[in-house]
Parts: C-alpha cells; structure tokens; sequence
C-alpha cells in the first residue's frame, strides 16, 4: 500500500539541496523472463498453503480452511448496484474438520451452497459463512464448495487512522462502477473467501458486465466474449494470490496494452477522462520494471498492469495494481517494488506487514535518488531525513513489529524497517545486500514468510549473527542505537 501523503515530508525537502555525485551499481544483465505455470488447469497444489490464525486480525479467515483455487463467476449491474455471482471454490481441509468458515459480508445474501454437488445447510452470521462439509474430512480431504450469492458491496471500516482509507473492500462509485481496496482485509465484501494472507490461492475470474463497461482483475487477461448485450471479461491467475491482493473493478474503462522488458505483457486500464495523467505514467512503467530488476531480480510474474482510479489509492493487487490516475510515479513505483516484497513473498500473518512495506519504501527511496541523478548521496539524505522520524513513529503507532492493531499501515511500518534495511545495507556492501534481497524472494516465491525466517535466512545468507539488531529495529519502543555485526 502507498505510504500516507501527509507524512512524505522531511527526506523529500532536502532533495533540492543535492549536487550531482556518485551512482550505485545495478548487476546491469537482462534479466531472463518470469516463469509462468504451465499446469492444467485443474492442477491446483500450487494455491496449497499453510493457514494459521493471524495475530493481529483473527477474526478474518480460519486455520482449518486451505482454499486451493477460487472460480468467480460474477456479474455486475450498474443500474440496480448490484453484484451476482457464483463462486466455485476447492478447498483442502487443513486439518481434520467437518466444517469449512469462509468470510462473506452480511450485505451479500448467500442463496445457495452446496459441498461436491450436494445442497449444504449453510449459516450466514454477520460476516461469517459457516459450510458444514456433511462429515468429519480427515486433513488433505478437497471439496468443492459452491456458493450463489448476490448483493450491494459496501465497505466495512479499516483498523487504521489514515484519512486515506475510507473503509475497506468494494465500494460503489455514484456513477454505478465498483472497486476494491481490501487491505488487510475485505475481500468478503464482494466474494466468499479464506480472508487472510497466509491462504493463498489461484484465480479464475469471469466479469460480466453491460456493453461500454470493463471488468478487470488479475493475472492473465484472456480476453473479452460478447453474451447478450454484455461483455465478459475473463482472467486467470497461474500463480498464488492472497486475498487482499486479488484486484477487482468495473467501470467505463479504455485499455493500453503494451510490453515491458524483455516481453513482459502489460496492460494499463482507466478512464477515458484521465487518459493524460495516465498516460504521463504509464510511460514510465517500463524504466520501473527494469530499475527494480537490476536491484532485486527479476520481476516475479509473467504480466503486469495497472488499474487507475479516480479515487486516492495505491494499492499493489498482484500484477494488477490499483492506482490513482493522478498518484505520484514514485508511489506507483512503490507498488511495483510490493511485485516482489509483498505479492511474490507475502507475510504470513499481519504482524509481518513491515516485510512488505519496508522493503517497498526502500526500494522507492533508491528510485527517488536516482531521480535526482544522485543516487548514493541523495539516498542518504532522504534516509538521515527518516531517520528524525523513527523516534515519533514509534512513540505514536508501536514499533514496527509490534505496531497498535488499530493503526494498520501507519508511517513506523514504513519508515523504521527501511533504516533498518539501510542499516544492513551498510552492513555488508550494495553487492551483497542486493544479492540477499534478490535471493530472499527468487528463493521464496509463491509462499508466505515472517520476521523468524526472514532473520535466519539473513544470518545463513551472510554468516552474521543479526538476530539482536533485527529483534531492536522490530521491538524496541525507542529508536536503537545496535549497529548490524560487522559494520564500520
Ligand atoms: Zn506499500
């Protein structure tokens, strides 16, 4: 998620002040292309995942329930506001059960369910949808869970104090389109589902709507067939999504398509209205693809896009971001960091969000000092910049590790992890820093990781010990003074 406006102040003031100097060195080889599954379409023990409880969110999602694969079949009308579907899920019991709880909104009516053909007797509480399995399933057991369902999404409220986010999940626009933002979670507001990130899953996701309108979603786009004065839009992800990165839209969209480096597909969604302020970042899409893979590899997916909006949002919904047509390219560059720290290798429970924002912030930050043409002295002007920040951050939101449940995405997850990272950086060399982040997600694609792994990959990686200055930038209440083994 793009970082709160309000608070991009101190490092970014002091960029003016900078005079041309020294680069920093990316590897500079073309990188070879994603690889893309190739599996049949009914091969879905790539979406096999290890569910658990989150800490910080628990009452979204359930550790019993494994979906492997989501098909949505949804349809939408912007007259009556109100959205169909069909959601046809394959769901493993992750441990022995005779019930599966999905999360569907209170504002979505279930209509039917059945559990491999057979009628279930469901029970819809608030945002809770409870499918008995017909009997005790011993753990590995697959049903396939089918759910009708019809209602108007609204958006339930966000456990944050941004003024950015008004609530999470789809909301309905006054023009009739409809949208998600659903981090950290939200998903429910518009189809049934394991609401959390350690479940991912693959998607197949066909959108119907009215003649002039465009749905959009992730992965792969297959393309558009015409039914009865309606368009439908279908997409298929061959690679793992978590919930909250599953990006969902219909609205009176016109489409781009372009090609990234070396081939990769891109296509870039908006309204018509905004085609300029579109268009004047979508030039730069592909110099973000390629700057990021000189530092961290290649980029993880086979497609990538963006879905603009009209509304504030910057949100990195996996190979199709959602984005304001009017955002800042170092934002959208952001998002497209989250490709790799966040979609590609995602936390395993929300305690884990500074693996995802840390790394993006410092990603954007390598990307604004090379904007200024003066990356390594730039770069350390805008993070002795942070730096004056990470005390009040601290004070105000928690450590980073650590931070308050109500202030989800607060600047401290942001900001102490990047000087942390920094911090390691310093530690060992750009050469071998870049190599670990590089190893950190090409080794760990397709899966969900935390601060435990993470810190011993870093130590095995490099032979150090980290796990005290790891344990202080994540914990501790005051900004640390630990410096990284071997520094200096
Ligand atoms: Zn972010």
């Amino acid at each position: 998620m793009v970082r709160e406006r309000r608070a991009l102040t101190a490092g970014l003031a002091m960029l003016v002040a900078v005079a041309a100097s020294t680069a920093c060195g990316g590897s500079g080889s073309a990188p070879a292309p994603a690889k893309t599954s190739s599996a049949p379409a009914s091969d879905w023990s790539a979406g096999r995942s290890h569910p658990v409880a989150d800490d910080m969110y628990p009452q979204f999602g359930d550790p019993a329930t494994d979906v492997l694969h989501y098909g949505l079949d949804l349809k939408w009308d912007p007259a009556s506001t109100v959205l169909t579907g069909t959601a046809t899920l394959a769901v493993r019991a992750a441990e022995p059960t005779d019930h599966f709880v999905l999360d569907l909104a209170a504002d979505m009516s279930a209509d039917s369910v059945t559990v491999n053909g057979a009628p279930a007797a469901d029970v819809h509480d608030g945002d809770h949808l409870t499918v008995p399995a017909g009997r005790r399933l011993p753990a590995d057991a697959v049903r396939t869970v089918v759910i009708a369902y019809h209602g108007t999404p609204h958006l339930v409220p966000a456990p944050m104090t941004r003024p950015d986010v008004p609530g999470l999940g789809a909301q309905v626009t006054a023009s009739g389109a409809v949208w998600a933002q659903q981090e950290p979670y939200g998903a429910f507001t518009w189809f049934p589902c394991d609401d959390q990130p350690s479940d991912k899953a693959l998607y197949d996701v066909a959108i119907t709507a009215p003649d002039g309108w465009a749905g959009v979603s992730g992965g792969t786009f297959l393309g558009r067939t015409e039914s009865a004065g309606h368009g439908v839009y279908r997409w298929h992800q061959p690679n793992p999504v978590s919930t909250y990165l599953v990006a969902f839209a219909v609205d009176r969209f016109q489409q781009d398509s372009a090609t990234g480096p070396h081939g990769i597909a891109l296509t870039y969604w908006y309204l018509p209205a905004d085609a300029e302020a579109v268009h004047k970042l979508t030039a730069q899409v592909p110099a973000m693809i390629s700057f990021l893979e000189q530092r961290f590899g290649p980029y993880p997916f086979g497609t990538a896009g963006v879905l603009f909006r009209p509304e504030m949002v910057g949100m990195e919904t996996q190979t199709m971001i959602t984005f304001s047509s009017h955002g800042a390219a170092a934002d959208l560059l952001h998002e497209f960091a989250h490709q790799w720290f966040g979609d590609a290798v995602t936390p395993t429970t929300w305690s884990g969000l500074w693996l995802n924002e840390g790394f993006a912030m410092y990603a954007q930050r390598l990307w604004q000092a090379a904007q200024s043409g003066s990356q390594t002295t730039t770069a350390d002007l805008l993070l002795r910049g942070d730096q004056r920040m990470d005390q009040p951050l601290r004070s105000g939101d928690g450590p980073p590790g650590h931070y308050l449940p109500t202030h989800f995405a607060s600047s401290n997850v942001y900001i102490c992890p990047e000087l942390m990272l920094n911090g390691i950086r310093t530690a060992l060399g750009d050469t071998a820093f870049y190599q670990l982040l590089n190893d950190w997600v090409h080794q760990h694609q397709g899966t969900n990781q935390d601060r435990n792994t993470f810190a011993a990959f870093l130590d095995a990686h490099t032979g150090r010990d980290f796990s005290a200055y790891v344990d202080a930038w994540l914990d501790s209440p005051t900004t640390p003074t630990i410096q990284p083994p071997g520094a200096g």
